[in-house]
């Protein structure tokens, strides 16, 4: 059995996720199979201890931050990739597997694993089911939940739930596995995952345009997800976040521009020449500039900058309120102006950057957690960029996810009603509410 350790200063380590919340756990377990989570769970129901199952702790949400009176069960030691199935297109993987080390892997079959969220460097595959979490390449590929054909989870009684057929059809028993897709770990803890490969593109092109005007730049993102262009990736970045990257990276972009979109293509040669020729067609009409990547290096450098933003935020204020709103990408500009329109109001920056196809956005609403003033507009901004989003008929996360970071706000999306069948539905899985309780719903 994995012993449950509790050094101080492991207690420590793992006691808080990237949005900074913490909470000390009374204790951290690191299980290396499916067994030992089983274990870990049962001794837990009967010493009546919570769980707050981990991957890397890089979400945004606070779903990993250890519940009172918790064992953290983290994922790490569990970080084998079992099969690459090349004749299937599948991946068999432990949830502690890297998401960059997957996507190394499958490159190597000449096979590609599309979920990109831009923490993959250190987020892991668990994680990323929990989260059902997507990044720039979902606006053509989608996110995780497209990719989880099967997976093991250990649920609340310790016992396991198992659906790990290789097959890409089956309507035996109920499709219970969806459920744990983006369950935070509220239903269990995922101990295998079945994913979808595909083969890789032919070729790849990344452009990069500029507006002059970011309403523009948001109606151009509508008009490029009507074409017949299909980007595999579409990002938006706003003059805040491109003035807080210069002064990171070289940039040779004007001074005047409000707004950058950043498009990638994939396909056959003929399909990425032809969507070129159309985006180009749209973004006369908008006066865009436009900047095609000739090679490696120069790509590399333009997904640089994108990364940078989030870090480099930190130049205007101490703290940021980072949401990750969703609305309908025919209301995306509308929404841009609403949301920069709330940081005027409250006298806050709010930046705004992501991905733009998806209609997501990251909404940054900069400020100062000690300072109570700043803070107190920091959470009303925040308030209001939630009511105008669910307005547009969109929704309060479109990746990070509810944690404990969301929870408050969840009334203003979802009724009472559907909320109790949330919580009988967790009651079938965990019946002694030891899963992480108190977050997600
Ligand atoms: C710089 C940065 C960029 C980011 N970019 C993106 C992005 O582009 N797209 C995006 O979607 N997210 C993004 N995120 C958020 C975060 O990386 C994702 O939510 C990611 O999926 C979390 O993975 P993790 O392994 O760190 O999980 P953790 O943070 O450890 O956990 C996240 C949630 O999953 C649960 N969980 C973890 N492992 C398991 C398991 N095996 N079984 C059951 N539950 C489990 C936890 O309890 C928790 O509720 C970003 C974060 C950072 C810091």
């Amino acid at each position: 059995m994995a012993r449950i350790e509790t050094d101080k200063v492991l207690l420590e380590t793992y006691s808080y996720d990237a949005t900074g919340r913490e909470q000390l756990p009374k204790g951290v377990a690191f299980p290396e199979s499916e067994e030992e989570v089983r274990e870990i769970v049962s001794l837990c129901r009967t010493k009546n201890l919570k769980i707050t199952p981990r991957g890397a702790g890089t979400g945004f949400a606070g779903g990993s931050v250890p519940s009172p009176n918790s064992i953290v069960v983290s994922t790490e030691r569990m970080d084998k990739i079992v099969d690459i199935d090349d004749k299937n297109l599948l991946a068999l993987v432990e949830p502690g597997v890297v998401t960059a080390h997957l996507q190394k892997t499958a490159s190597e079959f000449g096979l590609m694993y599309p979920p990109d969220p831009s923490s993959l460097e250190s987020c892991t595959v668990g994680g990323n089911v929990a989260t059902n979490a997507g990044g720039p390449k979902a606006v053509k590929y989608g996110v995780t939940a497209d990719y989880v054909t099967g997976l093991s989870a250990v649920i609340g009684t310790s016992e396991v739930y198992q659906d790990l057929s290789p097959v890409r059809k089956n309507v035996v028993g109920l499709n219970v596995t969806p459920l744990f897709v983006g369950s935070e770990g509220t239903l269990g803890i995922i101990t295998k995952v079945l994913l979808k490969l595909v083969p890789k593109p032919e070729t790849r092109k990344l452009l990069l345009a500029h507006f002059r005007n970011l309403e523009d730049a948001g109606q151009a993102v509508w008009d490029i997800m009507k074409s017949p262009a299909t980007p595999s990736a579409l990002e938006i970045m706003d003059s805040t976040s491109i003035e807080c990257v210069r002064k990171y990276r070289k940039l040779d972009i004007p001074k005047d521009i409000e707004g950058i979109l950043l498009i990638e293509l994939d396909g056959t040669k003929r399909e990425v020449k032809e969507s070129i020729d159309k985006i180009k067609e749209i973004l006369k009409r908008y006066n865009a500039s436009l900047e095609i990547a000739s090679n490696q290096k120069e790509e590399d450098h333009i997904w640089s900058l994108r990364r940078a933003i989030s870090p480099s935020l930190m130049e205007i204020a101490p703290t940021k309120i980072n949401e990750d709103v969703t609305v309908p990408v025919s209301e995306l500009s509308n929404a841009l102006r609403a949301y920069k329109n709330v940081g005027k109001k409250y006298g806050l920056p709010v930046v705004c950057f992501g991905h733009a196809g998806d209609g997501n956005i990251h909404v940054n609403i900069m400020t100062d957690r000690n300072d109570p003033k700043l803070w107190k507009r920091g959470i009303k901004a925040a308030r209001e960029i939630f009511i105008i989003t669910v307005a547009l008929n969109g929704v309060l996360s479109g990746e990070h996810g509810i944690g404990l970071a969301k929870k408050s706000y969840l009334g203003l999306q979802i009724n009472e009603e559907q909320r109790n069948l949330y919580k009988r539905i967790k009651l079938c899985f965990d019946p002694d509410m030891i899963l992480n309780p108190k977050k997600k719903f």
